[in-house]
């Protein structure tokens, strides 16, 4: 760690003072932005408080995405956070600066990067048992999870940026007693509660990522919600797994948390009891093992038509994801497949081990069948139209600045 983690930096921006805010001086996040309203190209900012901070500001002209900016890799981004922190730390510099500030109310967010690749993993052990639970009650996780990070390959395409509308998809869905499938609306649609890895530099075809070396390809981290349409994925997903009950939508978070951001908040690796493997030596890592997983409180909330104050619907916390971000790099690149700046790997829904701590409707309802009661009366057992789903996440450690990663929201609109 070095002097931008200082909790006692303070900014000229003065509301990144706010201890209750999530972008204090410390944290940094970048993003893609444009004045609302505006037809000038999307370009780079810097979250500060209430603020957007121009990259133009320091010279950097990153064009409509951060992915140049995610391929430089880790001394780069280590150089402009200090040049950043700088910046927005000593007094003087407000009048300088100033006309570089866009107020984020009056800002038009985008997705940070172009994502060329999105992989989706099953990383949440407490998800994996819940959901495993209701397909096999005697076996819930399947053999191979103690060894391998389970995942699947996304759909980039549909990746939305916060704030987007998703529409409840239509599909193929088949009761357990009906003789044959129809198509039409989903009636179990459900969020998920993710991180998302956003890749740096990436590797090359052919070339595997060492662990020791995996978290340096990582630039950083977001919120992101795999809408999930339960009826279609239940139907569907046997043999090849999630295909038309996923694509449908994603919602990542606009601010990319940078791991230079986050060093103060590392954790131990999950951790594994005396009948659970110790990871194969391409996963094994001791400084991994030690510090290489993150503790970020996550929380989802729920607001409907009716309801307009967010309800808490769930509070987790990413160290419960049973494989690191490095672990899940190396997985990835283990065969050789190729990661490119810019690449999104979802960890899974990341629950807790308690009631509270439900990363998704199918695990707080039971599959449906205990709808949640909200504080207005009314119950969801599945999410509904004009429901809107706000996951939020935040770092928290004594002797050091909170820092938070924006809100990542998303309301559902009816099918077409
Ligand atoms: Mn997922």
């Amino acid at each position: 760690m070095d002097s931008t983690h200082d909790p006692k930096l303070k900014s000229w921006v003065e509301s990144a003072n706010d201890p209750a805010g999530d972008f204090p001086i410390q944290n940094l996040p970048f993003g893609i932005f444009r004045n609302k309203g505006g037809k000038e190209r999307p370009r780079g900012g810097v979250a500060i408080g209430d603020q957007i901070l121009d990259l133009a500001a320091v010279g950097l002209n990153t064009g409509p995405t951060l992915n140049v900016l995610a391929a430089a890799g880790r001394p780069t981004w280590k150089a402009l956070r200090k040049l950043l922190s700088d910046v927005l730390s000593e007094p003087k510099n407000r009048k300088k600066f100033s006309k570089y500030l866009v107020p984020m109310k009056k800002a038009e967010l985008f997705l940070p990067v172009s994502i060329g690749d999105y992989t989706d993993f099953y990383t949440g052990i407490y998800h994996a048992q819940n959901a495993g639970k209701m397909f096999r009650p005697d076996n819930p996780l399947l053999p191979n999870y103690h060894w391998v990070p389970i995942g699947y390959h996304g759909r980039a395409s549909s990746v939305v940026v916060s704030g987007a509308p998703v529409v409840r998809p239509s599909g193929q869905t088949k009761a357990a007693d009906a003789p044959a499938p129809v198509f039409g609306p989903s009636k179990r649609l459900d969020f998920e509660l993710e991180v998302g890895f956003v890749i740096g530099p990436g590797n090359a075809l052919g070339k595997p990522v060492p662990i020791a070396k995996a978290q340096d390809q990582i630039f950083g981290l977001t919120l992101f919600n795999d809408w999930s349409a339960r009826d279609i994925q239940a139907w569907e997903y046997q043999p090849l797994g999630p295909f038309l009950g996923k694509s449908f939508a994603s919602t990542l978070s606009p601010w990319i948390v940078t791991m230079e951001a986050l060093e103060p908040f590392h954790c131990a690796a999950f951790p594994r009891s005396g009948d659970q493997p110790a990871p194969l030596p391409y996963l094994l890592d001791k400084t991994d093992q030690k510090g290489g997983n993150f503790d970020i409180q996550l929380e989802v909330h729920l607001r409907t038509r009716k309801l307009p104050r967010p309800h808490r619907l769930s509070r987790s916390n990413f160290r419960h994801s049973y494989w690191t971000p490095a672990q899940i790099v190396a997985h990835q690149a283990s065969n050789g497949c190729n990661l490119r700046p810019g690449d999104l790997l979802g960890s899974g829904t990341i629950s807790g081990p308690t009631p509270d701590a439900l990363g998704s409707m199918l695990e707080l309802t039971q599959g449906g069948k205990n709808p949640v009661a909200l504080p207005n009366g009314e119950a969801r057992a599945f999410l509904e139209d004009g429901d809107e789903v706000i996951l939020r996440g935040r770092c928290a450690r004594e002797g050091y600045a909170p820092i938070g990663f924006g809100d990542c929201a998303g309301v559902i609109k009816p099918a077409r």
